[in-house]
């Protein structure tokens, strides 16, 4: 019943629209009436709307993040409310690197979150322990925290237009993807987190994508997982042909 969800995140690449419109052209190439699921594309705001006339409804194109804030004085600030006019349809909130880099709280991520959804928008909350954590078996608990204070005051209701993303912050860029074994737990555990916190029903319909160094060798054996209901993919969905053999993956 979770239909299959195949997304890119272009992260600070490509450096010129040019090679944006060329990547684009051959992603949406691979998109096929038989290719498995629906595919997003979350790509650097210059491109937005050049890439969603490249891709028409064959891909759905996003964020990579926003600002909560709605107007007014805060400089280099997007908002959902700009992202929404320009026909936007999701965000991406609490990717480990704005955690990281840009020092992005739980509470930022959080109105993140609802502002987004308050404009008509779906959001993608990622989430996920760095390898220290890990090595600590804390991945569920940590999970558990980043999920609650991520979606605080988000209701029942609004779920409808959250997923969530796993992306192990040990797996990312790293070569490192998780096994499905391991990947398949923590998801299980995230989706209990959901049952807890929305009901048996929420947690069985909202979607959890798997993140971290997937390439066309992986993807088979992540999306075999029960729990594993998608993919947010980087480095592999700047190459067309890496990118069209995730989206095409043997179910
Ligand atoms: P990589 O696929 O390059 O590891 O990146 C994963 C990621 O951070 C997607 O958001």
């Amino acid at each position: 019943e979770r239909k299959p969800f195949i997304t890119g995140n272009w992260k600070l690449n490509p450096n010129t629209k040019g090679e944006a419109i060329a990547l684009a052209e051959d992603i949406a190439s691979s998109v096929t009436s038989d290719s498995p699921g629906d595919v997003a594309l979350f790509v650097p705001y210059p491109f937005i709307e050049t890439v969603q006339n490249i891709c028409g409804d064959k891909i759905t194109v996003g964020a990579e993040m926003c600002t909560p804030e709605m107007k007014g004085a805060f400089t280099g600030g997007i908002s959902p409310a700009m992202l929404a006019s320009i026909g936007c349809k999701w965000v991406l909130a609490g990717h480990s690197e704005r955690r990281t880099i840009n020092k992005e709280t739980d509470e930022y991520i959080n109105a993140q979150c609802l502002k987004v959804i308050e404009n008509d928008m779906s959001v993608m909350l990622c989430i996920g322990e760095t390898l220290g954590e890990y090595e600590q078996n804390l991945a569920g608990p940590i999970c558990e925290l980043q999920l609650k204070k991520g979606l605080a005051g988000v209701s029942k209701e609004d779920m409808s237009s959250v997923a969530i993303a796993y992306e192990p912050v040990w797996a990312i860029g790293t070569g490192k993807v998780a096994t499905p074994e391991i990947a398949q737990d923590v998801h299980e555990q995230i989706r209990a987190t959901l049952k807890n916190m929305y009901g048996e029903d929420i947690g069985d319909s909202t979607k959890i994508l798997y993140g971290g160094s997937v390439s066309p060798d992986s993807v088979d054996g992540l999306m075999a997982k029960p729990d594993i209901d998608g993919t947010l993919v980087g480095g592999a969905s700047l190459s067309g042909e890496s990118f069209g053999r995730i989206i095409n993956f043997q179910a």
